[in-house]
């Protein structure tokens, strides 16, 4: 027998065994929250390697975040030592943008593409509409549609709308103009990276031979999150109905429906790859049977969903503690006084405490009240770095000096450090750019030519154009990131100008431009270890016609520097060393902690106001006769579930009477999720759960309180709820319903609101655009 066999399989239950040990064909592990199925994603990639003597650059594990990338990648080098540097363990994105890099001249971009994020993509946006003249609507909106288009794998082309929506036709506009903008600036948003990918390898079939020749097995975790484009590239590279393709998942885990994931993707896998094997968990080795017991009371009341108990060898442990609070500062000051009680008792350490909230405004007074107590903490929102002015700033100067046709970046630093540019100047050249359709760069070779420009004006866009010549010459002759990093600091000045200021605020920004220097120089060195390590481990056997290279070789240092930088993702962030970690519930998924404090735990809070909303609308009147919540509640319902289950032995959660929230002052009853936990399991009476909350204050002093809220109470019918209902516009956008005849559908408009609204839907299956009664339509 293999020596490693029994080593690989020795602490895993029958089940895990099961998985590691499936030969070939899909496969699908749909368990419940910590029964091991990561640990089982982990294992059978060791398994494969060491017992079937697939060699690991056949293998593809695709993660979530780039932190359980980076986690499964550590496991996956103890179990495998260097053989681990030829598997591909990476997220979607970062595995597309190494496809697409490679395979850039297929779709109109050349191997330095840059990657826009978030606000890159709002200014195009911007543009392309002020461009074609369009204002009725709101650039964030359209933005939104653009990217829940690429989530669903359509380009413009592809987007349905039906002929009376006007705004659909705007939107599919807008879209097309900002698809050609960005291929103008040789750039790609994060949809594209999916979206591009896919549609190469539907065009171009032999292209994508080339990676199915060479991932013979791809490996999946979370796949409860994978979104219709994302499901897409995996049917391509595992195509269906018997590819070696592993997914784990959680149905109940599902927390990204606003980005586009779909829960039916995991629930309908067996009927995609008929004939998959499919293999349940059911121990769990994470959490005390008391925090098992609270997440199963939540999250059984959603109706959609695979049922599953857990169970635990583990002991009962303590009950859960309920934390009720006069407000939020009382309630962080409790947090934090908890915190240090915990570590006093010795028995956890501050590095495995977490504390959890629903919306990233939370973080301010958690923060302030940790600090005051001094509990030493770790923002976990990865982007924060990133994301500052000036660290901005120098991004855009790197990205122009890889790819200087990025309108987006040079436009950010045209005038940055000052050099009297201004914006009227700025406005023609834009023009004059836009009138050519070419790009800024380009025009500003021979500024002269620009009407209406002065002769100061025409020199300082001279010097400026100079300044981007210089550093792009000197990125292409310079192999490291560091290298580049410092050339640009120094011949932009920022870091001077910025000392020159000579405030506290600039010198910390000066700092940071700093550290930024440091995260290329660490960036350097990792990759100069991985370059050793796979010179010394080439690639063994590659059959002449497979390439087996790593996906990012021959990646020039500063590009694949930048590419980095654009994956951050929120939860990417380290949990530092000694200290607590703070973060929003979704970026929790994945994660273990022996103490968790679950904070703000209202009504409106969490669940958070939207999802309340949408269930005093019309269609839940209508769906109320199965009792089946709207899919927004559903989705806080999982997220609850997702942040009780990372608990492994003490799980607290917290609510205060009365918060001030976005700038509102409220009164909200206690989170229905609370209320589903039975008492005892607080170590309560039945007396002891708290109620609405009764202001006390004047009636002038308070904004808004229970009485006059819009939301259902807690235990009102819903039948009641139908006298205040809102109007539907807004709330219903997007929602899936189910009708008899026409199937599953997803609105698009409604016209008035009760039972009797006319809904306009848009069913699958070829169905089309369908103008409905809302009491034929039931959610889900
Ligand atoms: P989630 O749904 O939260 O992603 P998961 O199903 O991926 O959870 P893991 O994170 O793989 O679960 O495992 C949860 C914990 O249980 C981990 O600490 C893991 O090391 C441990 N574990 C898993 N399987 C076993 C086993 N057979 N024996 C002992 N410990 C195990
Ligand atoms: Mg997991």
């Amino acid at each position: 027998a293999n020596p490693h066999e029994s080593a690989l399989l020795e602490d895993l239950n029958a089940p895990q065994r099961e998985a590691v040990l499936h030969g070939d064909g899909p496969l699908l592990v749909l368990s419940g929250a910590g029964s091991g199925k990561t640990r089982v994603i982990t294992r059978r990639v060791a398994y494969l390697v060491k017992v079937h003597n697939v060699y690991p650059w056949r293998i593809l594990a695709v993660t979530f975040t780039n932190k359980a990338a980076r986690e499964m990648r550590e496991r996956l080098v103890q179990l495998l030592g260097a053989q681990a540097n030829e598997l591909v363990v990476s997220t979607f994105h970062s595995a597309a943008a190494q496809i697409l890099r490679r395979e850039a001249e297929h779709v109109g971009l050349t191997r330095s593409f840059v990657i826009y994020d978030d606000s890159d993509q709002l200014n195009v946006v911007k543009r392309a509409m002020r461009e074609a003249g369009i204002e009725s609507m709101q650039p964030r909106e359209i933005l939104h549609r653009i990217d829940q288009e690429k989530n669903a794998a359509r380009l413009p082309e592809h987007m349905q709308v039906a002929p009376g929506d006007e705004r659909g036709q705007l939107v599919r506009k807008v879209y097309a103009a900002y698809q050609e903008r960005l291929r103008a600036a040789n750039a790609v948003d994060f949809g594209d990276l999916l979206l591009l990918l896919v549609t190469l390898f539907r065009t171009r079939p032999d292209v994508l031979e080339n990676y199915r020749r060479r991932f013979h097995h791809v490996l999946v975790d979370e796949f409860q999150d994978t979104n219709p484009v994302q499901y897409a590239l995996l049917k391509q590279l595992a195509p269906p109905p018997s590819a070696n393709l592993v997914v784990v998942g959680d149905d109940d885990q599902s927390i990204y429906r606003w980005r586009g994931a779909d829960v039916d993707n995991i629930l309908g896998f067996p009927r995609q790859y008929p004939g998959a094997k499919v293999v349940k968990l059911e121990q769990n080795y994470r959490s005390d049977q008391n925090i098992l017991d609270a997440a199963h009371e939540v999250i059984r009341k959603n109706t959609r969903r695979m049922e599953k108990k857990l169970w635990s060898e583990r002991q009962r442990g303590q009950t859960l503690n309920l934390m009720l609070n006069r407000d939020e500062r009382a309630e962080g000051q409790e947090v934090a006084r908890q915190i240090l009680a915990l570590q006093r008792e010795g028995f956890i350490k501050l590095s495995s405490m977490a504390v959890f909230y629903r919306a990233n405004a939370q973080s301010r007074v958690l923060e302030e009240a940790l600090r005051l107590a001094r509990v030493p903490y770790t923002l976990v929102s990865g982007r924060s770095f990133y994301d500052r002015a000036e660290v901005r700033d120098a991004s855009a100067y790197l990205r122009l000096m890889v790819n200087p046709r990025s309108d987006a970046d040079l436009l950010r630093i045209i005038n940055i450090p000052a050099r009297g540019i201004g914006d009227t100047t700025v406005e023609r050249v834009t023009d004059f750019a836009n009138a050519r359709g070419v790009s800024l760069y380009e025009v500003l070779s021979q500024p002269e030519q620009i009407p209406a420009l002065n002769g100061a004006a025409v020199k300082r866009l001279k010097g400026f154009r100079n300044l981007l010549e210089s550093l792009t010459a000197f990125a292409q002759t310079n192999e490291e990131a560091a290298g580049a990093v410092d050339q640009m600091l120094r011949e932009t000045k920022l870091v001077e100008t910025l000392q020159a200021e000579g405030s506290d605020e600039s010198q910390t920004r000066a700092e940071n431009l700093r550290e930024f220097l440091g995260a290329a120089q660490e960036f350097d060195l990792n990759r100069a270890a991985a370059a050793v390590a796979a010179a010394a481990n080439p690639p063994s056997d590659v059959p002449p016609e497979v390439d087996a290279a790593p996906l990012t070789a021959d990646v020039p240092a500063l590009q694949a520097f930048l590419e980095q930088i654009s994956l951050v993702g929120e939860a990417d962030a380290e949990v530092g060393d000694g200290r607590v970690a703070l973060m929003t519930l979704h970026a929790a998924k994945g994660l273990e902690f022996d103490a968790v404090f679950l904070t703000g735990m209202e009504e409106n809070v969490f669940p958070h106001s939207r999802a309340v909303k949408s269930e005093s609308t019309f269609l839940n009147e209508v769906a109320s006769a199965d009792g089946e919540p709207s899919e927004e509640m559903a989705e806080e319902r999982r997220l609850c579930y997702v942040g009780f289950t990372r608990a492994r032995k003490r799980l607290f959660v917290s609510l205060a009477q009365c918060r001030s929230l976005f700038g509102e002052l409220r009164y909200n009853a206690p989170s229905r999720f609370l209320r589903d936990v039975p008492p005892a399991l607080f170590g309560i009476s039945e007396q002891e759960v708290p109620e609405a909350p009764r202001p006390m204050v004047p009636s002038t002093q308070r904004r808004r309180t229970w009485d006059e809220d819009d939301g259902p109470r807690i235990d009102r019918s819903y039948s009641q709820a139908s006298s205040d209902m809102d109007g539907v516009g807004g709330d219903v956008r997007g929602m899936r319903v189910r009708h008899e005849q026409f199937g599953v559908g997803r609105v698009v408009s409604a016209d008035g609101n009760g039972p009797n609204a006319k809904v306009t839907v848009e069913f699958g299956g070829g169905v089309g655009l369908k103008r409905i009664i809302a009491r034929f339509l039931i959610p889900g």
